[in-house]
């Protein structure tokens, strides 16, 4: 079977397994995965919502043992992952806070003085684009051209979510849009004539803004099983 990991260090992980489970797929085994150990057992990878910086911090811990896990599982071993919302946040290349002015489309994975994000697909995504906690809303998806079907229409829980601005290179595939205006109309994003990416990829590497574990809703979940994780791992084809 395929071992899919849930990363469990914080956040929302018990609801994507949850959802995993709900899917019933013989050949996949969904576990939870808090060391460096747990990691090297699985083929592929989910990073949940919670809080990027406080993810970022317990991954440093035993002089960032983890983190070093992760970035090897990512960038060496190039297995499929997919990060939402505060994993999408780690796995952007240039990341940027609210409405702060972008850097010039660094494709290094960004720093801070908490120390390293993971990188891998690049774009710009803006954290807490959206303003706080109180400014978390839902909105129906538009997807893109071949996604409309899994995408469109999905409700996308945004909770203090971060935007993807743009993508900073070719190899980035857009997958869905908010819609526009699709937040409070005081907040910024309302006034910003660029639809907010809410689900992209690259290669291996897949990212959502919203939560969609925290809906009853596993198209998402079976799309990246089909279309990342199976794949690469021996499993279906590419739909
Ligand atoms: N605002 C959070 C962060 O910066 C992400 C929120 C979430 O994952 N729901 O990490």
């Amino acid at each position: 079977a395929v071992v899919l990991g849930v990363l469990a260090l914080q956040g929302a992980f018990e609801e994507h397994q949850k959802l995993f489970d709900r899917l019933q797929r013989p050949n996949v085994r969904v576990v939870q995965v808090r060391t460096p150990s747990e990691l090297s057992s699985c083929s592929a990878l989910v990073i949940p919502g919670g809080e990027s910086t406080t993810l970022r911090i317990i991954a440093q811990a035993d002089n960032g043992a983890m983190m070093e896990a992760l970035k090897q599982f990512v960038h060496a071993d190039k297995k499929p992952v997919w990060g939402t919302c505060a994993g999408a946040i780690l796995l952007s290349s240039e990341v940027i806070s609210g409405q702060d002015v972008p850097r010039n489309g660094e494709r290094e994975p960004a720093r801070d003085k908490y120390g390293e994000f993971l990188g891998g697909v690049d774009v710009r995504t803006s954290r807490n684009f959206f303003g706080r906690q109180k400014d978390s809303f839902e909105a129906p998806l538009v997807g893109c051209g071949a996604y409309a079907d899994i995408a469109s229409g999905f409700n996308a829980v945004c909770i203090r979510a971060p935007a993807i601005l743009q993508p900073l290179s070719d190899d980035v595939e857009v997958i869905a849009h908010l819609p526009p205006a699709a937040a409070d109309p005081s907040s910024p994003k309302a006034t910003s004539d660029k639809p907010v990416i809410a689900a992209a990829s690259q290669g291996h590497l897949f990212i959502t803004i919203f939560h969609p574990e925290l809906t009853e809703d596993a198209r998402f979940h079976a799309f990246f099983l089909d279309k990342f994780v199976l794949p690469r791992t021996g499993g279906a084809a590419p739909r």
